[in-house]
């Protein structure tokens, strides 16, 4: 399952270089051309899928898997004080490149990486709304 104009296939195929921190047959680890921080890798899956609605259920298995042990060497080697793993679909999500990664972001105290938000308001009422949409709405097996 590839797509011949889809950058992070010939990334994951090697076939354009890359800044490689793990590989096996399922997975390439890179480092981000555009680091949050020092360190900031992207786990890639070697097959083609668009974003999390398009994995598949084994492959979504296989990938927290990689990423806590990756993250956790990762912390290690670097001497980081935490860790986010990011992952975004679609483009109000700010997904830019449509080939599912997980972003796996090493934290240091100050670094100042603009990963978190800002919480809004909310009210009970719209809790309960939203709660009852989601609850309510069952198409397939989440
Ligand atoms: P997204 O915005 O889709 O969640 O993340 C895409 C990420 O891929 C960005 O953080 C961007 O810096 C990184 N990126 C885009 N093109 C390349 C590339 O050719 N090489 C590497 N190493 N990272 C890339
Ligand atoms: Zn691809």
């Amino acid at each position: 399952m590839k797509d011949c104009n889809c950058i992070f296939c010939k990334i994951a195929d090697g076939e354009i270089p890359s800044a490689t921190i793990y590989e096996d047959e399922d997975f390439r680890v890179i480092l981000d051309l555009g680091p949050a921080t020092r360190g900031h890798a992207l786990l890639i899956p070697k097959d083609h899928y668009p974003d999390l609605f398009e994995l598949e259920d084994e492959a979504a298995a296989k990938i927290l898997v990689r990423a806590k042990r990756i993250a956790a060497r990762m912390k290690k080697a670097l001497g980081a004080d935490g860790f986010n793993l990011v992952q975004n679909n679609g483009e109000a999500a700010g997904q830019t490149v449509f080939h599912f990664h997980m972003h796996l972001i090493p934290r240091y105290r100050e670094d100042h990486a603009g990963i978190l938000w800002e919480p809004q308001k909310t009210t009970a009422e719209e809790l309960e709304e939203v709660k009852t949409l989601i609850q309510g709405y069952q198409e397939d097996n989440g």
